[in-house]
């Protein structure tokens, strides 16, 4: 795809398998609540379409997406949380993300959705790279954890293409 040369990582059957244990675990923790899942676009769009239809819980889903601005503090680029349109006051919310690499990401979203007091705040991620994480991070519910290299596919993007495949593949070749 484009310059580089991929290969299927992840089978779209390891995948359903996966993401239906997930959603098992949640059925599970969160019986008799209601949650509200954010799926953060673009990249999860593909994975809260499944997990969504396997979670059992009366439940909501919002979309948000995060912007990047320069800013002046040390981590460099700030996200900012836009689209959140659902009041999650005292609301359980389940952040459905596609993959946890440095976690700053995950750590500035916790951080801004705090600001609205939920009840509580769990993160739901497709993949996570344990290796690369900068920052601790509870990960509660992770589908599969991955070393260090570039993946696609599965809603995962390589410079906007490549998020309509149901494997995930992993870059084998740089050039
Ligand atoms: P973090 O803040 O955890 O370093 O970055 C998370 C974001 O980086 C993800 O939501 C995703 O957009 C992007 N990202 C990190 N690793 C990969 C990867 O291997 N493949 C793709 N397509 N995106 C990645």
């Amino acid at each position: 795809m484009l310059d580089k040369t991929f290969a299927v990582s992840i089978s779209a059957e390891e995948l359903e398998k996966e993401v239906k244990r997930v959603a098992s675990e949640i059925n599970r923790d969160y019986a008799g609540s209601q949650p509200v899942f954010l799926s953060v676009l673009n990249g999860s769009f593909i994975f809260a379409a499944d997990l969504m239809r396997e979670v059992e819980l009366p439940c909501e889903i919002s979309f948000v997406k995060l912007a990047s601005y320069q800013g002046t503090n040390t981590t460099g680029n700030i996200r900012e949380v836009i689209g959140l349109n659902i009041d999650i006051t005292e609301r359980p919310v389940i952040i459905v993300e596609d993959i946890v690499d440095t976690g700053l990401t995950m750590a500035h979203m916790l951080e801004t959705l705090k600001r609205q007091n939920p009840s509580s705040i769990d993160i739901c991620t497709l993949l996570l790279k344990p290796t690369k994480l900068q920052v601790k991070l509870d990960v509660r519910y992770c589908c599969k954890q991955i070393p260090d290299d570039f993946v696609v596919g599965y809603g995962l993007d390589y410079n906007g293409f490549g998020r309509n495949t149901k494997d995930v593949y992993t870059i084998i070749q740089d050039v």
